[in-house]
């Protein structure tokens, strides 16, 4: 049986007692288990990345950008071999795959040009003989503690960044795909990164927890589901921690009656049931406005799905694969019948999906749900799997209030022709990422990723700038130097102005 264990230093080593079970969930076996670590092994980890930072602080940072650039190239000339993986562990099909992969190398690519976002600012006389500047300088050492469904881009989001400003990572992937986060650090020292930089522990509560209560780890990123998110955030901070904790999501998809229906049905197929609903980013609930749109809707949306291709996640011509687990795929049907239990209108059911050849693999064909109410706890919660919920509003107000009401807002689309109403929604959401007639909207990586409301606990979001902020502690200095003229030495007991 192949053992994940843990990156520590400069090689794999083994840690802790328990394991864990990673399934290939086109075939539902155990192909692999990872070792849960200890905090001992944290410890390990730590004194390495102390060791190892101050060194990598003090590298010039175009040597670190030079590192990011191999490191950019590296990780390219192993898309196939990272994609085969990650699919194998994740079950999303192998082009998905490598779009993840890929969206992490933007953050990479990013990182590429920190010398220039590092430079600070600067002020030339602010005071008489006086000048002003800031600098910003790393946390230290950081951590990520990641969730199952982006193994490549989200560790990618958050060691992108920190490493290049200066920082030592240490990465806690999540149990059930870990063995990608492994590898991409392993490049990283091939790419001639020092040992103690890039780190991965895996574990799990036992580790997240030994991260948050380390007296020498500064930062904490989380991407995971909420009530873990607001855990994590809590008790970080109460350890003195600077800390981002992104949460869980329900996306909402307004389709005004001007909308192309055409661009809107082929969209939503594949925000809604792409990589089988296992997006943060997806578009689990689609708000038509007026009758005559969700009717219309409705009709398009049958033969979509009708089309939509389950398959094993090495197949190239399915559309999605299987869910993660079986557990997750019981939890999704579980929600399925709440909101039949519900009320809500279950016009395709896609539990008992079995897929001739493996029918012990975790598939599940596409749900669709209309009359779903605001009120209903389907509506209210995070489903996470391929099920699309059609929620009827009657105006204009109505749907912009859905998702602003929601206790989630990481993204929301809205399709329209009208300039002006989509400009007027964009203003007023309550959600902190926004498509015009783009189903997904997930920033590019300069610019910067992060929800609002229960979809993100702390101050800043990821990457971009965002990210270099979150990474980093800003650090300003007045200075003079006095030629002994006494200039500006007047008054000394009053509080200084620069007058
Ligand atoms: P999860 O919350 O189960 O796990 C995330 C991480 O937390 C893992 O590393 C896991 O080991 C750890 N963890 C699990 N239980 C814990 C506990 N009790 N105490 C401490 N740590 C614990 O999430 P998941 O199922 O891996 O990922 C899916 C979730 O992540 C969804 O809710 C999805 O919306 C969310 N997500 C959010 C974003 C975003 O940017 N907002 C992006 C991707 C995924």
């Amino acid at each position: 049986m192949r053992i994940v264990e843990h990156l520590i230093g400069g090689g794999r080593v083994s840690g802790g007692t328990r394991k864990k079970d990673i399934f290939n969930p086109s075939t539902g076996e155990v192909q692999a288990q990872v070792e849960l670590g200890t905090p001992a092994d944290l410890d390990r980890a730590v004194e390495l990345a102390k060791a190892a930072q101050p060194a990598w602080a003090a590298t010039n940072p175009q040597k670190r950008a030079r590192i990011m650039f191999e490191y950019k190239r590296l990780v390219e000339s192993r898309m196939d071999e990272l994609a085969e993986l990650l699919s194998s562990e994740h079950g999303k099909v192998v082009a998905d795959a490598r779009g993840d992969v890929q969206r992490g190398l933007d953050v990479i690519e990013f990182a590429c040009g920190i010398p220039h976002v590092l430079k600070g600012e600067y002020t030339q006389g602010a005071g008489p003989g006086i000048d002003v500047y800031s600098m910003r300088q790393p946390l230290g050492i950081g951590a990520g503690i990641t969730p199952f469904n982006f193994p490549a881009m989200i560790p990618m989001w958050m060691f992108g960044v920190s490493v290049a400003v200066g920082n030592a990572m240490i990465i806690k992937p999540s149990e059930r795909d870990p063995s990608v986060p492994m590898r991409l650090a392993e490049l990283f020292l091939e790419a001639g990164a020092p040992e103690g930089i890039l780190q991965v522990v895996n574990g799990d509560k036992e580790m997240v927890d030994a991260i948050l209560d380390h007296p020498d780890i500064s930062g904490v990123s989380f991407v995971g589901s909420s009530d873990i998110a607001h855990y994590v955030y809590k008790r970080g901070v109460e350890n003195g921690k600077r800390v981002q904790a992104m949460g869980g999501a329900k996306n909402h998809g307004i389709v005004l009656p001007d909308a192309d229906l055409d661009q809107v049905v082929n969209d939503l197929s594949g925000a809604a049931f792409g990589s089988a609903g296992e997006r943060c980013m997806a578009l689990p609930v689609v708000v038509p406005v007026g009758e005559q749109t969700a009717n219309e809707l409705r009709e398009a949306m049958l033969p979509a799905i009708e089309k939509l291709r389950v398959g094993v996640s090495n197949d190239p011509d399915a559309d999605y694969g299987p869910v993660v687990t079986a557990e997750h795929r019981t939890r999704v049907e579980n929600w399925i019948k709440t909101g039949v239990d519900e009320g809500a209108e279950l016009v395709v059911d896609g539990r008992g999906f079995s897929m001739q050849g493996h029918e012990k693999g975790f598939f599940m064909g596409p749900s669709l749900f209309d009359h779903v109410k605001p009120e209903m706890q389907s509506y209210k919660e995070e489903i996470f799997g391929p099920v699309l919920q059609i929620v009827r509003a009657e105006s204009f107000e109505e749907a912009l209030a859905l998702p602003s009401k929601h206790q989630y807002g990481n993204g929301v689309a809205i399709f329209t022709r009208n300039g002006h109403a989509a400009r007027e929604f964009a203003q007023r959401v309550d959600v902190g990422m926004v498509g015009i007639n783009v189903p997904i909207p997930v920033p590019v990586a300069y610019h910067s990723f992060g929800g609002w409301k229960r979809s993100a606990f702390g101050d800043h979001g990821q990457h971009g700038m965002e990210g270099v902020r979150f990474w980093t502690k800003l650090k300003t200095v007045t200075q003079r130097w006095p030629d002994g003229s006494g200039v500006g030495d007047e008054n000394v007991f009053v509080i200084p102005t620069m007058g």
